[in-house]
C-alpha cells in the first residue's frame, strides 16, 4: 500500500475529530447552560413558594391593617412580575407545564389584587391551593432537572465512547499498516537484500536461473508496488547482464570479421573431442584451409576488397558445415574445421566439395588473377590414424596443406597420402 492514501485517510480522521469535538463541545455548552437555567428555576420557584407562603400568612393574620395590606399588594405584585418571568424562562427551556400553570395562575393573583382594592372579602382567596399546586410543579421542576443534568451526563459519556472508538480504529488501523507494511515491503526487501548480498559475494552461475528465482520468490501479488518494483528492477539487471554475457561469450568465441568461431574456440573443442575419440574409440578430423595467392589478390585489389573475400568464403565454409562441425578462422587468409565422429573419407568429402564451390564461386576482379580465379587448398588429418594428439593433428593437416600447395595449388590434399608416398616426416610448410 503507498504512503499517499494513508496519509489522506489520516488527516481527514484528525479534521473529523477536531470538527467533532468542536461539535460536541458547542452542544455539550448548551445541554450544560439548559440544566443550569433549569436548576435556578428550580431554586426561584422555592423563593416564589416562600412569598406565597408569606402572602397567605399575611392575608390570615392582619388583613385588615393597612401596611400589611399595602405589604401584601407588593408581594403580589412581585409574584405577577416573577411569574411573567418564570413563564418566558419555562417557554425557553421547554417546561410547558411550568408555563401554563404560571400562566393560569396570573389570573388568580389578579383577581386577589382586585379584590383588595375593591375592599371586597379575601376570606375564600385560592392561596393554599396555589402553594399545593405548586409543591407539584417543583416536583416536576425536580425532575426536569436531574434529566437535563442526566442529559449532559449521557452527552458526555456518548462522547467519550465514540472518542474511545476512533481511537480503537486509529490503533487497530495503524497496527494493520504495521503489519501489512513488514508482509508486504520489510520482509520482501530484506529477502531482496539477502539476494543482492549473495550475488554481490559470489557471481552466479546464469543470471537467466537468478532472475527466475528472484521473479518466482519475491514478486508476489501481496507485495507493495515499491517492492515489485525494485524486484522487476533487478529482474531486468539480471537480465541485461545474461544479455551482456551472451555477447561477450560470443565475442570470446567468435573472430571479428569473418564471425567463424577463432582459433581459441577451436583448439579448446579439437582438445576435448580428441580426448573423448580417444575414450570411444572414434575418429576425429580436421582440414586446414589456406586461399590460393591473396597476396596477390589484395595487392591487385586492396585489403577492403581482400576482406570481402574472407568472409564470403567463411559464409561459404559455414554453409558446407554440418551443425556439430565447427569452422574456424585459423589466422590470416587460413581457416580451419573440426569434423567430430568423422573419418578421413569423409571429411576429404566434405572439404573436396567446399573447394569445388569456391571454386565456381563469382568474386569480385578474380578474373584479373594470373589462374583467373580465386581458389583454396586444404590439408586433411584425422585422429587416430594420422596423430596421436591435438597438436600432431593440426600439424599434420598443415604438412598436407603444405603438400596441396606444393603440388600445384587448388587442391585437397590428406596426410595419408604423404605417408603413403613416405613424406610423413617433411616438415612444416614455410
Ligand atoms: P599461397 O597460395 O602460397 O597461400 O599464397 P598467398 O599469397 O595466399 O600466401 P602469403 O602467405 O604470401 O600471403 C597471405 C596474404 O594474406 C598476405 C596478406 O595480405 C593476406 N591476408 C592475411 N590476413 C588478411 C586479412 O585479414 N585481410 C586481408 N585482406 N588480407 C589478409
Ligand atoms: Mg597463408
Ligand atoms: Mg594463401
Amino acid at each position: 500500500m503507498s504512503l499517499r492514501p494513508v496519509v489522506l485517510t489520516g488527516i481527514l480522521f484528525a479534521f473529523l475529530l477536531l470538527g467533532g469535538t468542536a461539535g460536541f463541545i458547542v452542544y455539550q455548552g448548551n445541554l450544560q447552560k439548559r440544566a443550569d437555567e433549569v436548576q435556578m428555576i428550580y431554586k426561584d420557584l422555592f423563593d416564589f413558594r416562600s412569598t406565597l407562603t408569606l402572602i397567605d400568612q399575611q392575608l390570615s393574620l392582619a388583613p385588615d391593617r393597612p401596611e400589611v395590606l399595602q405589604e401584601i399588594i407588593q408581594n403580589i405584585k412581585l409574584l405577577q412580575f416573577r411569574s411573567v418571568n418564570f413563564q418566558s424562562r419555562a417557554g425557553k427551556n421547554r417546561m410547558p407545564e411550568l408555563a401554563s400553570w404560571m400562566k393560569s395562575r396570573q389570573l388568580v393573583l389578579e383577581k386577589l389584587l382586585t379584590d383588595i382594592d375593591m375592599k371586597k372579602g379575601i376570606a375564600g382567596n385560592n392561596i393554599p391551593l396555589m402553594i399545593l399546586e405548586l409543591d407539584d410543579v417543583i416536583l416536576q421542576a425536580a425532575i426536569d432537572v436531574r434529566l437535563a443534568n442526566n442529559r449532559v451526563h449521557d452527552v458526555v459519556q456518548l462522547f467519550f465512547f465514540i472518542v474511545f472508538a476512533v481511537l480503537m480504529v486509529i490503533i487497530i488501523s495503524a497496527g494493520w499498516l504495521i503489519v501489512n507494511n513488514y508482509r508486504q515491503t520489510v520482509m520482501p526487501l530484506n529477502q531482496l537484500a539477502e539476494k543482492l548480498r549473495m550475488l554481490n559475494e559470489e557471481l552466479p552461475e546464469s543470471f537467466h536461473d537468478t532472475a527466475e528465482e528472484v521473479k518466482k520468490n519475491i514478486r508476489r501479488k501481496e507485495f507493495s508496488s515499491d517492492v515489485n518494483q525494485i524486484t522487476d528492477s533487478i529482474v531486468r539487471f539480471c537480465q541485461n547482464i545474461e544479455l551482456k554475457n551472451k555477447k561477450l561469450d560470443e565475442l570470446f568465441i567468435k573472430d571479428e570479421k569473418t564471425d567463424l568461431y577463432n582459433y581459441r574456440h577451436f583448439k579448446d573443442h579439437l582438445i576435448v573431442d580428441v580426448a573423448r575419440a580417444k575414450r570411444f574409440n572414434e575418429k576425429v578430423s580436421i582440414t586446414m584451409i589456406d586461399i590460393d595467392r591473396f597476396k596477390a589478390y589484395n595487392d591487385a585489389n586492396g585489403h577492403v576488397a581482400g576482406d570481402i573475400v574472407l568472409e564470403k568464403m567463411a559464409g561459404i565454409i559455414r554453409e558446407e558445415c554440418r551443425d556439430a562441425d565447427i569452422p574456424a578462422r585459423f589466422g590470416g587468409e587460413e581457416f580451419a574445421v573440426l569434423f567430430p565422429r568423422t573419418d578421413g573419407v569423409e571429411a576429404t568429402e566434405i572439404v573436396e566439395r567446399l573447394r569445388n564451390i569456391i571454386g565456381v564461386e563469382p568474386f569480385y576482379h578474380e578474373k584479373e588473377l594470373p589462374g583467373g580465379q580465386l581458389t583454396i587448398s586444404a590439408g586433411v588429418a584425422t585422429y587416430p590414424d594420422d596423430a596421436v594428439d591435438w597438436y600432431s593433428l593440426i600439424n599434420n593437416a598443415d604438412k598436407a596443406l603444405y603438400r596441396a600447395k606444393q603440388t600445384g595449388r587448388n587442391k585437397v590434399v590428406h596426410f595419408r597420402d604423404l605417408e603413403e608416398k613416405g613424406e610423413k616426416s617433411t616438415g612444416n610448410r614455410q
